[in-house]
């Protein structure tokens, strides 16, 4: 196993920086990880893993973990199916599927404390809220991460996990990390229902067999099965799409959650088909959030030895599924990439530079990918909301994403390590 002569500190407990963490002690690198919160926590809601991000918990060894806690045997979610939110709610296109195409659909807090198990907890710091990382003046190779508690800690790399309101990133852009960040002028109203409360409530459409999208203009409702379709996680979309993006911002200290009344989801979704109507009915207790992306996007996620990974660098709209899942691409990226054997303190930099150049395109290819589809399910992918259309529109949209090799981008990153002359 490597051993290093620096040390790495990951700000952030989510899913990113906490698999991070995982897949850097395994690598041998060693590592610290400050969580603001006093234990790692999710929010209610379920989280989609597409075939890309499995492999990548697999290849790390928490994939097992994982599915146990989904009380599944492999990733066995089927692909996407596309139905009217209209009246009638017609089947417009369902995803090709195929082994290929599993996904799994799980509760983020089981998803959480399959990964929680597989880190080593002397190695997570709880109660850490980072309010600064300073150059160190004994060391300026060196960092000072600063806490609101008072106390400090010094580490040779910073990785940024820390969100989409992340600290570490105006370290890395040199601007305030809130300009940044813009609403994306999509809401969503999310919830966890239990089908058994759906099917009293009289929805007609099977939401336990697989994803269900129900497309419109200006919305979309997503059902995703989990806990082997007893429970629903309902998201529902709308977007404004007459104005630009940024140019609605909330006013700062607005809250992006609120719990809000069923006759507000109700008014959003009023001309829509019977299940629609009847699934916002039977939810008691309705979040409503407002969407904020990473926007514009970053002209890098490193500088000097501080990187971005997962939302911090590319909070993107979760049309696709596929935010999380680009987080833990990096995640891995940056072990492989730390752990290399010709990784070492005096060339960090470059190393962390190499996960830039592979990683930051990617990211951002699915960040365009993800608005994009949004525009597609409420009309605007230029060939209507009819099954032909739809076919159209949609038919390769996850390939991208799910059919690709990780390999390929340590592969990229090493080849251009060698050809600058960092790597022999
Ligand atoms: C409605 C919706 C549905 C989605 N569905 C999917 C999906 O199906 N599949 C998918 O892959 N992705 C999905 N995503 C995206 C996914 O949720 C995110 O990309 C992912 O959770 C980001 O993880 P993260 O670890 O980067 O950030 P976070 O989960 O935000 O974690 C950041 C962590 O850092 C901590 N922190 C923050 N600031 C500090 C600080 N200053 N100091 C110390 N700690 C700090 C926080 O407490 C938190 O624990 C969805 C997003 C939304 C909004």
């Amino acid at each position: 196993m490597a051993s290093k002569d620096f040390k790495v500190a990951i700000i952030g407990g989510g899913v990113c920086g906490l698999t991070c963490a995982i897949a850097l002690t395994r690598l041998g690198v060693p590592v610290e990880l400050f969580e603001a919160a006093p234990k790692f926590e999710e929010i209610g809601a379920a989280i989609g893993i597409g075939p890309n991000a499995g492999r990548v918990l697999q290849d790390i060894g928490v994939l097992e973990d994982v599915l146990a806690q989904a009380r599944v045997p492999r990733l066995n979610q089927l692909t996407m199916c596309f139905i009217s939110g209209m009246e009638g709610h017609e089947i417009l296109y369902e995803y090709p599927g195929g082994p290929e195409n599993m996904s799994l659909g799980i509760h983020r807090a089981s998803f959480l404390e399959a990964l929680e198990h597989r880190l080593d907890p002397n190695i997570a710091h709880f109660n850490k809220r980072c309010t600064a990382v300073n150059v160190s003046p004994g060391n300026p190779s060196r960092y000072i991460l600063h806490f609101t508690d008072g106390t400090t800690h010094e580490t040779d790399v910073v990785l940024g996990a820390d969100g989409i309101k992340s600290v570490v990133r105006s370290v890395v852009t040199d601007e305030p990390s809130a300009a940044q960040i813009a609403f994306s002028n999509a809401v969503v109203y999310r919830a966890l229902v239990s089908w058994k409360a759906l099917q009293s409530a009289g929805i007609k459409t099977d939401l336990t067999v697989r994803p269900i999208c129900m497309v419109g203009p200006d919305k979309h409702i997503v059902f995703v099965p989990i806990k082997n379709g007893e429970i629903i996680n309902v998201a529902a979309f709308a977007t404004d799409h007459h104005i630009p993006m940024g140019s609605a911002n909330l006013t700062p200290g607005i809250p992006w959650l609120s719990d809000v009344s069923q006759e507000e989801a109700l008014k959003d979704f009023e001309d829509w088909g019977p299940d629609v109507i009847n699934t916002l009915k039977c939810i008691q207790k309705i979040s409503k959030w407002s969407v904020h992306v990473v926007y514009p996007q970053l002209g890098s996620y490193t500088k000097g030895r501080v990187a971005l990974l997962g939302d911090a660098a590319h909070a993107m709209l979760p049309h696709l599924g596929s935010g999380g899942g680009q987080g833990l691409e990096d995640a891995w990226v940056l072990a492989h990439l730390l752990s290399h054997p010709q990784t070492n303190a005096s060339n960090i930099e470059l190393v962390l530079e190499a996960y830039n150049r592979v990683n930051m395109p990617r990211s951002q290819m699915v960040w365009e990918a993800s608005k994009s589809a949004g525009e597609k399910y409420h009309g605007f992918g230029g060939h209507g909301l009819t099954p032909d259309g739809l076919r159209e529109d949609l038919h390769d949209q996850w390939s991208p994403i799910w059919h690709y090799d990780i390999h390929d981008s340590m592969q990229a990153a090493v080849q251009w390590l060698k050809e600058t002359g960092v790597f022999s």
